[in-house]
């Protein structure tokens, strides 16, 4: 097979576009595609027509708008072309007002205050930039238009419009940033994206018995496997037959929807794969990345699994994350991130590192909340996960090269010979990155950042809004020295690297190249003063809630105070109902399950009277009184709201759940197996 043959053939692609477009409306098109300019109504109207046309030659009966609103999944409400014209015939039609603008009753949707239920209005509008696709059903398709959600009045209301506000943003900074440092600026700047996205396969059947999995994502009790990762055989080992048809039919699928899957491999922990694409426009990679998790799930059941894209599914186990690689780019090629073939690219090259870091510097308590939920805080800070506090990694070539400049000294790096020969710096750099970055919650790899501490099962959208966001106000920042510099009369290069040295000496204490596992390290960055916020409410508190910090966002015009006041209300809301939905959940397990099971295991002992279990009957007794404690806290906690109730969650509830566990799986431990009525992790974590 082909897969250049089959590659893309369910979106609205380019041959799709030059076949059905006149060349003046395929031209115009291309136009608002490439340089975003707006597109005019005529123009709208051939495009709905080939369109339509183009879904019903594949089976399509029906259309939606497709997008994100901010509950973190993605959204659709479907319409059928299906309509009578004046004689009653039945005909399909699909004018340009429905392609450009949908209308679904908003009021169900989570608006965090910014709107009244009862004024449910809110509307879609079509994204041109990212492609119409094709989502095949049983007997008919659904042909899928990626829309921004807004509200009556245009506040936000999902995650995409922020997000390409911020690509502009930053897109605009970094010409600036290339002016005023004289470097050649490009007609258009691009930001890259390639998601590695990880996830866990279980056996359907096995997963079916584990309520705690099916309602809230993880297992909420469960005694470490016996084998668990320690054998570290499974990283790269060969992958199960079974595990491998459903990835080539997952494969399959993403091609034919243009979603350019690049490699497979087993990771880590036993049954922990991941899928990584090949990076694209971060507008694009973000909604493929969102398909890619929509059909992670759907082939998963029909291979008889169930997929986990929850970030910590099992204590003790590595968690999942979805490392974004993320970088600047031209449309000449040029990506602003790689070193660089001589001294004058290696010039900009820090320009744009140095920016960078400093932007992670600046906004680094919005970046941790970017990235916080409820799930990725057992992640960020487990054992394996980089720590909640926000770092850099640079490795030791480029970390000496930003010593000697923080000093004022522009010095190339080690091995600067190869730039003689022509060589680049980048084959030495990326030697230096050891595999100890593994640690760091943004790594640079080489020619690009990986943000390592967005969850698994996030969406691209607010991670990457705050990361560029925070980028562009640092460049900005940078621009704003130089031209300073320059004012008092110094020349390009002097400019640059005075304002470089000043920055770094700003920001360099973000850079950390250390393990990030380590006690020390959390000492050095208390030391340091970077902040170290070890959960949702806190970083939420300290970001979304904080006028000072969240001060940049609004200058930058990419969320007003109440689409920030939203968000945060929304993010408070749903740290707290998943914590009360797992506390219950962890109730349930043990009144249903784990105490007639222990107290059968008790008869069983008291049968054989040389046996001493008065430590098992202790612990019985204590997750006794301990469930009675969580189900009076779980009530004081009901009537709470917003901040308050976080808190609670954070601080009352959830110790108390993770002291419960901790009895529950001694007792898993100390129980016969045929009376234990949950699969334990080794029967759970085998295909
Ligand atoms: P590693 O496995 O060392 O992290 P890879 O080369 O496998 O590195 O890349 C991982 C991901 O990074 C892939 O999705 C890849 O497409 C993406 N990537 C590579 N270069 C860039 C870039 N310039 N901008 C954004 N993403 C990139
Ligand atoms: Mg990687």
């Amino acid at each position: 097979m082909k897969v250049s043959e089959i590659y893309g053939i369910l979106t609205f692609n380019e041959k799709v576009m030059k076949n059905k477009l006149s060349y003046e409306v395929y031209k115009r098109f291309k136009k608002t595609i490439k340089e975003g300019e707006p597109i005019t109504k005529d123009v709208a109207e051939c495009i709905a027509h080939a369109l339509k046309e183009w879904a019903i030659e594949n089976n399509c009966t029906h259309y939606t708008h497709w997008f994100h609103p901010l509950t973190g999944l993605t959204a659709e409400k479907h319409d059928a072309f299906l309509t009578f014209d004046e004689n009653l015939m039945p005909i399909e039609r699909f004018l340009a007002d429905e392609l450009i603008q949908g209308e679904p009753d908003a009021s169900s949707f989570p608006s965090g205050g910014t709107r009244s239920t009862f004024e449910a209005r809110g509307y879609t509008a079509w994204d041109p930039q990212s492609p119409c696709f094709i989502i095949e059903g049983k007997k008919t398709n659904t042909l899928c238009i990626p829309s921004v959600f807004l509200s009556y009045n245009g506040d936000s209301l999902d995650k995409k419009s922020i997000l390409l506000k911020s690509i502009k943003v930053l897109e605009e900074s970094t010409k600036k940033l290339l002016e005023v440092s004289e470097f050649p600026v490009p007609e258009k700047i691009s930001i890259t994206t390639g998601p590695e996205q990880e996830y866990y396969l279980l056996d359907k059947e096995v997963y079916r018995k584990r309520e705690d999995l099916i309602i809230t994502g993880r297992t909420l009790i469960g005694a470490n496997s016996v084998k668990g990762q320690k054998l570290e055989d499974h990283y790269f080992g060969s992958i199960p037959d079974r595990v491998k048809y459903f990835m080539e039919d997952l494969e399959l699928a993403l091609y034919k929807l243009g979603v350019p899957a690049k490699t497979r491999h087993n990771e880590v922990a036993p049954c922990q794969f991941e899928l990584a694409p090949i990076f694209e426009e971060l507008n694009i990679a973000a909604d493929h990345n969102h398909l890619v998790m929509i059909m992670l799930k759907k082939k998963a059941e029909e291979h008889g699994f169930s997929l986990l894209l929850h970030e910590k599914p099992f204590k003790g186990l590595n968690g999942s994350g979805k490392h974004n690689n993320w970088s600047i780019a031209d449309n000449r090629g040029v990506n602003y991130l790689s070193p660089g073939k001589n001294k004058e690219e290696f010039l900009r090259f820090l320009v744009f590192f140095v920016g960078v870091i400093n932007g992670v510097y600046n906004h680094q308590k919005f970046i941790r909340a970017s990235v916080a939920s409820a799930a990725n805080d057992h992640r960020l800070g487990g054992n394996e996960a980089p720590p909640s506090i926000i770092s850099v990694f640079v490795g030791s070539a480029l970390g000496e090269v930003l010593e000697n400049l923080k000093e004022g000294n522009f010095v190339e790096p080690k091995h600067s010979k190869t730039l003689e020969i022509g060589l680049s710096y980048l084959p030495q750099i990326t030697r230096h990155n050891t595999d100890r970055n593994r640690t760091s919650p943004i790594a640079f790899t080489g020619n690009k950042f990986e943000f390592r501490a967005v969850g698994s099962s996030q969406p691209l959208g607010l991670p990457n809004t705050i990361l560029n966001a925070s980028v562009a106000d640092s460049f900005n920042e940078i621009s704003e020295l130089i031209k300073e510099e320059k004012a008092k009369g110094k020349n390009r290069e002097e400019a640059i690297l005075i304002a470089l040295s000043k920055v770094l000496k700003k920001c360099s204490k973000v850079i950390f190249n250390g393990n990030g596992y380590s006690k020390e390290w959390q000492i050095e960055a208390e030391k340091r003063g970077l902040a170290n916020l070890k959960n949702t409410p806190e970083s939420l508190k300290n970001s979304f809630a904080d006028a000072e910090e969240r001060k940049f966002l609004i200058d930058l015009g990419i969320m007003s105070e109440r689409e920030l006041n939203a968000r945060l209300n929304i993010k408070y809301d749903q740290y707290s109902k998943i914590i009360d939905i797992e506390s219950r959940m962890l109730v349930k397990l043990i009144k249903k399950y784990v105490r007639t099971a222990a107290l059968k295991q008790i008869d069983m002992f008291s049968k054989f009277d040389f046996l001493n279990y008065s430590e098992y009957i202790k612990a019985v007794k204590t997750m006794e009184e301990k469930t009675g404690l969580l189900i009076n806290e779980t009530q004081n906690f009901e009537p709470m709201e917003g901040e308050r109730k976080a808190f609670f969650a954070a601080n009352t509830i959830l110790p108390l759940m993770n002291e419960l566990r901790e009895i529950v799986d001694f007792l898993e431990t100390e129980t016969d197996k045929s009376i234990w009525p949950l699969p334990d992790y080794d029967s759970m974590l085998i295909l």
